[in-house]
């Protein structure tokens, strides 16, 4: 279906048969961890080809945080936590950017430009908007909105590259927070005790309301103590990496939730003060 004005598809986003914008996984779990995923999945909607890359490209880092989702997943199972997941690729739209900001629909990416985010309209834009990224944080208020009575702490669960910018990264794992820190500085201290490798203190990603968008809007944002955890890919590249580093993280998540649950804010949710802007 085309707009004879536009020459725009007037179809809805998502057809009936692609998988939804979000996925939520044990949703009553009883753990006090909420876990989110912001950049679960490198696919694109049928409608929008492939934004003008290979399969390649899509595949890489730019489209999504590989491994990522995986963790995400045996962890929800360790911990029997909740679990949000995106549906789709950061590159249709980026779930973890504010709106305001220039990465949320990316024209280009780590030097890769992205054809098929050029040029939109604003009706184009607004339907990525609405369809995805409305649609998946609307998830994680309900969510927590749900939990009120029950004490809970919000852990985003993302991966980054091994090299950036010709740079190897030394870090095995980080844990970032924004302007409160003492949920990351648990975490930190407790996987110094879960194995020999190197851990981020906030870096390489601090976080920044500019920039990112799930830990300020749903953690801090709501006095929730939260962190964002990155694991560096080349870790979670096979069914065993991915495993240690899950259960890793549960370790570590048990060894602190007693104290992190006494962290004010922990135990008592605000409700959400307004939807994604
Ligand atoms: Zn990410």
């Amino acid at each position: 279906m085309m707009d004879s004005d536009t020459g725009v598809s007037t179809a809805p986003l998502l057809g009936n048969d692609e998988p939804p914008a979000v996925e939520l996984v044990n949703a009553n779990g009883r753990s006090s961890a909420v876990l989110v995923c912001d950049h679960a999945s490198n696919r694109v909607p049928r409608q929008l080809g492939s934004l003008g890359l290979d399969a390649v490209q899509l595949a890489d880092h730019i489209g999504w945080d590989p491994g990522a989702a995986g963790v995400a997943r045996q962890l929800s199972t360790l911990l029997d936590a909740p679990l949000v997941l995106s549906g789709y690729s950061r590159l249709v739209i980026d779930c973890n950017r504010p709106l305001r900001s220039e990465g949320s629909i990316a024209e280009q990416s780590d030097g890769v430009a992205v054809p098929g985010n050029r040029g939109l309209s604003p009706l184009q834009r607004e339907r990525r908007i609405n369809v995805l990224f409305r649609t998946y944080h609307a998830a994680i208020d309900r969510l927590l909105d749900g939990r009120t009575l029950r004490p809970s702490l919000l852990l985003s669960i993302h991966s980054f590259t091994p090299v950036l910018n010709s740079r190897p990264r030394p870090w095995h794992i980080s844990v970032s927070h924004w302007r409160d820190r003492r949920l990351a500085a648990l975490m930190l201290g407790a996987l110094a005790h879960c194995g020999d490798f190197t851990v981020g203190d906030n870096e390489p990603y601090p976080i920044d309301e500019d920039v990112d968008y799930t830990i300020p809007v749903h953690g801090e944002g709501r006095g929730l103590p939260s962190v964002m955890i990155e694991i560096r890919q080349d870790g979670i590249r096979t069914a065993a990496g991915t495993a240690a580093w899950a259960a890793r993280l549960a370790e570590a998540y048990r060894m602190i939730e007693a104290e992190a649950l006494r962290i004010p804010g922990s135990s008592f949710i605000s409700p959400s003060a307004s939807g994604p802007s």
